[in-house]
């Protein structure tokens, strides 16, 4: 282990005890978070945790509490700008490990927050459960799809949730029911609350397979057919604002296809920023800054990122 990034005493002695609480093979020391962003791009993170269960990750944020280390959760990193200095402190990944599937009564399924939407909507749709096609084509983990209440093709995760159980700052594990989730276009408390989403419990209902896979294979080529999946980004990177589309927006304003260092507009859906290979965090911030300001000049429209932009500049 080597710890060079943080500079603080305190944070130091915290990180170097880390192993007290999680294997040392479950952390990653001063990792390069572009290797775990879908944009590819992000400095290192001081230590990067991937806890094996539920018990494990409970110790780690207690830990981190305890020995006041700032603490990030992430899934697959498909809806994140890291900056280029990276992360101080850790970085909690969901993944693989906690991804239990349960199928009950009723249509009901409970999966666990590591989950990929991809592997959970094939799941659901082999056992002729309807509702989670329009989720195929987006990547990330349950846990983010919840947290960014993820949608597509007049789908979105509000639609299918009924319940989650999360793990609060405090260590407590309680469970939480769709309405206290304010789920809204892109955004659920969750997004303003510290917890950490576990497992969540979605409502299905029994449909003809052959017709849940024409679906599903309906969006997948539509998706492809207009979106830059060859390159690495982090999908639109600005919420609809009520009344426009981002995509035609910045289209009219002659900037499809414009760059800023490696970072480009997408030239196939504007609405996309793509990282053409040696884009950094400042050069993809200076595309969103150019493309806000055009945009409020020409339409008088705020845009807002729904990508999270975090880290150290
Ligand atoms: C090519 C491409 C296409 C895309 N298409 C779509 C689309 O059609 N529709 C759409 O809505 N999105 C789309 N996205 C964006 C992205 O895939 C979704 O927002 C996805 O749900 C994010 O999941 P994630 O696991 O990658 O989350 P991350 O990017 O890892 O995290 C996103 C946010 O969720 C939080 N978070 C993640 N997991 C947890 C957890 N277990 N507990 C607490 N907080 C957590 C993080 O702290 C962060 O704030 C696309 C992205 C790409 C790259």
């Amino acid at each position: 282990m080597e710890i060079k990034l943080v500079t603080s005493p305190e944070l130091r002695a915290g990180l170097r005890d880390l192993p007290q609480v999680i294997a040392e093979a479950r952390i990653a020391w001063n990792e390069p978070m572009s290797s775990y962003t879908s944009f590819q791009i992000g400095g290192p993170v001081d230590a990067l945790v991937r806890p094996v269960d539920e018990n494990e990750l409970r110790r780690v944020l207690m830990y981190c509490r305890e020995r006041e280390l700032p603490v990030f959760i992430m899934g697959k990193g498909t809806n994140i700008l890291v900056r280029d200095k990276g992360i101080r402190g850790v970085v909690i990944k969901v993944d693989h490990p906690m991804d239990r599937l349960e199928f009950l009564e009723g249509g009901q399924v409970k999966a666990g927050a590591g989950l990929t939407l991809k592997e959970l909507s094939q799941a659901v749709a082999a056992r002729g459960l309807k509702g989670l096609e329009f989720a195929i084509g987006i990547p990330g983990s349950l846990g983010g799809a919840v947290v960014m209440n993820a949608g597509a093709y007049n789908g979105e995760m509000k639609e299918v949730i009924t319940q989650v159980r999360v793990l609060d700052y405090q260590g407590q594990i309680r469970n939480m029911s769709a309405a206290e989730l304010g789920f809204g276009y892109r955004y659920s408390i969750l997004q303003a609350m510290e917890l950490v989403l576990l497992e969540a419990t979605l409502q299905l209902s029994p449909g003809d397979p052959k017709e849940i896979y024409a679906r599903m294979e309906d969006y997948t080529v539509r998706r492809e057919a207009r979106q830059p999946l060859n390159l690495p980004s982090a999908g639109s990177v600005f919420r609809r604002p009520a009344g426009h589309y981002v995509g035609p927006m910045i289209e009219e304003l002659g900037l499809k296809g414009f760059r800023v260092n490696d970072a480009q507009v997408s030239e196939m859906h504007a609405g996309f920023i793509v990282n053409r290979g040696q884009a950094t965090a400042a050069d993809i911030l200076a595309l969103i800054r150019l493309i806000q300001e055009r945009v409020r000049e020409r339409f008088g429209v705020e845009l807002i990122p729904e990508i999270k932009i975090i880290g150290e500049a």
